[in-house]
């Protein structure tokens, strides 16, 4: 019995009336009352897992999740709440469905042509959590700095292209992390509502960093949202060779991690184990930074993108609105398709998309090339 002062679920529960996120669509009182007397091995509860939903009732731009896992074990412990919070985010995904890993970029067909006058930059990204330690809302301060040592060591086995270094955020200055984020290779400082009231910004900047081979093609976040961020990107439109990289650098990752006793959270159900429930299974955002200017002022722009499966965000990042008619425009699944679909939703869109930017531009009809729903 973990309830503490002797206080009812009643008086305990929160004022969720006004919210509009997943968690507190399916948090009732009655689900609260049976979840607030567990906890998983690691001591995380049920108010931790929705701390940031209730902190954040809503959100301009995405309907976010609201709540979070603190270790591993969380997704089975909490399932009551977030089994049905998956469903909503993930397009309905059962409780038994299965989770498929496809990181074979020779299975992607085509990718390595969008046209470079409307395509500024192409990006790959996940994240990963390593198994025994717990994720950022809830490690200590000992484990964080542990992830960091542990993923130092690894990362830099790495070799040839994939060669690189660590800067931890505490040995930068103030001009060189802004340049970093200003350049779009490095995580923003812990300003998010999101980040802050899920505790992940706990000690900032204390083991956080960033690790990247030299030509800044091949990038790992240490210890954000997730322990892991593996990101590969470049100029241009060439999505074939980012995803390329992406697979071999994260596969060799992997095996480096496993090598030192350390293996990946992930189950058959769930795919990759990741902090934010959001981003299970694939943990993937394929993205390129695109020039529609046209497009994106068309009636059926959001149509589109639902139909295609794609989000779009601002340049700047999750919180940013688009400037100049510049979109970050990404897959928006990531549970319940592997890695190759999702990245072959984004190559086959971001080209329908272009298509349809030209014809725009010419002042002539883009009704003939609307896609069915995928
Ligand atoms: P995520 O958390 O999914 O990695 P964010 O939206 O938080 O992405 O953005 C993180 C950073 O990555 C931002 O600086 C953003 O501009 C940059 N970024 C995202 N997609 C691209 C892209 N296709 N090309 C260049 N930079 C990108
Ligand atoms: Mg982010």
């Amino acid at each position: 019995m973990l309830t503490l002062k002797g206080l009812s679920a009643e008086e305990e529960y929160p004022d969720l009336s006004q919210h509009n996120n997943h968690m507190a669509k399916v948090l009732t009182l009655d689900m609260y009352r049976r979840l607030r007397d567990r906890a998983t091995p690691s001591g995380f509860t049920i108010d931790g897992v929705i701390q940031t939903g209730v902190d954040n009732p809503g959100h301009p731009f995405i309907m976010t999740v609201g709540c979070v896992a603190g270790d591993e074990e969380t997704y089975e412990v909490f399932k009551e709440l977030l089994d049905p919070v998956i469903s909503d985010r993930h397009g309905g995904y059962k409780p038994t469905d299965k989770h498929k890993t496809d990181l074979n970029s020779n299975n992607l067909k085509g990718g390595d042509d969008l046209d470079p006058n409307y395509v500024l930059s192409s990006r790959v990204r996940t994240g990963r959590s390593i198994r025994g330690f717990c994720l950022p809302p809830h490690c200590s301060r000992g484990e964080r700095r542990a992830v960091e040592t542990l993923s130092i060591e690894a990362l830099a086995s790495l070799t040839g292209d994939l060669k690189g270094k660590y800067y931890a955020l505490k040995n930068m200055t103030d001009a060189e992390q802004q340049q970093l984020i200003d350049d779009h290779f490095l995580f923003d400082k812990p300003v998010s509502p999101l980040l802050l009231a899920s505790g992940m910004a706990r000690d900032w900047p204390d083991a956080r960093g960033i690790w990247h081979n030299d030509n800044k093609t091949f990038l790992v976040w240490v210890n954000e949202e997730d322990h892991l961020r593996v990101i590969s990107m470049q100029k241009g439109g060439n999505m074939k060779e980012v995803f390329n990289r992406f697979c071999t650098g994260l596969t060799k990752i992997e095996t480096l991690f496993k090598e030192r006793g350390h293996a990946f959270m992930w189950n058959e159900h769930l795919g990759y184990v990741l902090t934010c429930p959001s981003n299970l299974g694939t943990g993937l955002r394929a993205g390129v930074h695109v020039k529609l200017p046209n497009m994106s002022k068309n009636a059926k722009f959001e149509e589109i993108l639902k139909r295609l499966r794609l989000q779009k965000r601002g340049t700047g990042g999750v919180d940013t609105a688009a400037v100049g008619g510049v979109f970050d425009i990404s897959n928006a699944d990531r549970l319940g398709f592997s890695e190759v679909e999702l990245v072959q939703m984004v190559v086959d869109g971001i080209k329908l998309l272009i298509e349809m930017e030209k014809r725009l531009e010419k002042g002539q009809s883009i009704d003939d090339l609307m896609p069915a729903q995928k």
